[in-house]
């Protein structure tokens, strides 16, 4: 579902969604009825949002929620709050949720939101008011057995709080398992903070074992220092690797001795959250970070950062996409003919997802879990998963990409097929 290409918009990340599919359906020689379905979002909503500013004016934000997929399960997928906002993105975000439950074998489809704004430059209570009212307007869309958003880029347990509220609120209900990544007084789940960041780490260290490389050996540079790229750093460094070089919006630091990561967490948190000015590193130029000697990657920030102009420029050995979306199709061919292990965004942070899962079961349940049962059942999901995939990939002769697109589509075709098409 590409908007009308413009200036504004120069890549459509839709494209990439379709272009891969299109390659795992020739693989499996997919009906192309069954592709026609698949490759378009099944709902697409759009609001506008007028909301009060704290200096008496008004601003109208316009926000979205796309739901690729209902065929597994109920849609699933985060919310964003970025200025980049706009459909295609949320679409092929959607979709890849869709992908991501599949791969996981967790029972939902894929959805995902956001609303074009910039979060910074909003108080607290104007984005309170954005996200009730975002949360008001699809009312009728969300619910536990529809459609359930969680955090996603400048989102976090606060914005699922208030979603939680509006809808109760509008219910009469008390549904805490309408969001996922919820504070963990309010249903949320003990183990989702640090899930998708956790997850990144288990799916790296299965990959390394599978090329033979020794985590004690391995160095790591990880762009990006938000919920995913701090977690994942953490959990490579508790592996015994080496996290050399880290960057955030702000800049890029380097530390050839190992970047002691939590006390870097602390520094951020005492700091706005920015890396900037942290005294047991070096400061780096930001656009080094992902050509950076190392051999780990973790792209852990946006989309579009690893291109056809710098793949070749890469020194790592595995690519861990922390973000959703940061290589482009272009350079995910280069990195495959060198011989890189890239562990796409679909397998390698579908952590959070997993989690969110948990806790959707745990809420709808009413009995929570212990961080340990969470961290084991994460454990457990995510070695599966890859190991499916890696499988995949030794059948198809193709990359672990292509091969988690595959597994995706058999699984969501497949139910399709049992489901029918009602006409
Ligand atoms: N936003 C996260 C993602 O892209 C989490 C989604 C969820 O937990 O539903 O996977």
């Amino acid at each position: 579902m590409a908007e009308p290409k413009s200036a504004t918009i120069p890549v459509s990340i839709y494209e990439y969604v379709l272009e891969y599919l299109d390659i795992a359906a020739k693989k499996i020689s997919l009906d192309p009825n069954l592709l026609k379905i698949i490759e378009q979002p099944r709902k697409v909503t759009i609001v506008k949002l007028p909301i009060q500013m704290d200096d008496g004016s008004f601003q109208v934000f316009t926000g979205y929620r796309v739901q690729h997929s209902t065929v597994r399960g109920p849609g699933k997928g985060g919310i964003r709050y970025h200025p980049k906002v706009n459909l295609d993105e949320v679409s092929a975000l959607a979709a890849w949720m869709t992908w991501k439950s599949a791969i996981m074998g967790i029972p939902f489809g894929g959805a995902k939101g956001g609303i074009t704004c910039d979060p910074k430059k909003l108080s607290m209570g104007e984005l309170e008011r954005l996200t009730r009212r975002y949360t008001a307007d699809l009312a009728d869309i969300l619910g536990p057995e529809k459609d359930i958003p969680a955090p996603d880029v400048n989102t976090n347990a606060q914005t699922m709080a208030w979603i939680m509220d509006t809808y109760s609120m509008h219910t009469g209900e008390y549904k805490s398992s309408v969001v996922t990544g919820k504070p963990v007084v309010l249903g949320g789940s003990r183990g989702r903070h640090d899930a998708t960041g956790n997850g990144v780490g288990i799916t790296v260290r299965e990959a390394a074992k599978a090329k033979g490389l020794k985590l004690e050996e391995c160095t790591a540079a990880i762009q990006g220092f938000g919920n995913v790229g701090s977690i994942a750093a953490l959990s490579l460094v508790k592996m015994g690797i080496k996290v050399v070089a880290v960057s955030d919006v702000n800049g890029a630091l380097e530390n050839k001795g190992g970047i002691p990561i939590k006390v870097l967490i602390d520094y951020a948190k005492e700091n706005n959250g920015s890396i900037v000015g942290f005294p047991d590193a070096k400061v780096i130029e930001a656009d080094k970070i992902l050509t950076y000697p190392c051999d780990i990657l973790i792209p852990a920030a946006l989309e579009n950062v690893i291109t056809k102009e710098n793949a070749a420029d890469i020194k790592a050995n595995i690519i861990g996409e922390g973000a959703n979306g940061p290589t482009t199709p272009e350079a995910d061919k280069i990195l495959y003919d060198k011989g890189l292990t890239v562990i796409p965004d679909i397998l390698c942070n579908a952590g959070g997802v997993t989690v969110s899962y948990f806790e959707w079961v745990q809420d709808r349940l009413g009995y929570f879990w212990t961080e340990d049962d969470v961290n084991n059942r994460l454990e457990e999901h995510m070695v599966r998963a890859f190991r499916h995939v890696h499988d995949v990939s030794e059948e198809f002769d193709c990359s672990l990409r292509i091969a988690s697109y595959i597994l995706a589509v058999k699984r969501v075709t497949d139910v399709l097929l049992l489901r029918g098409v009602y006409a």
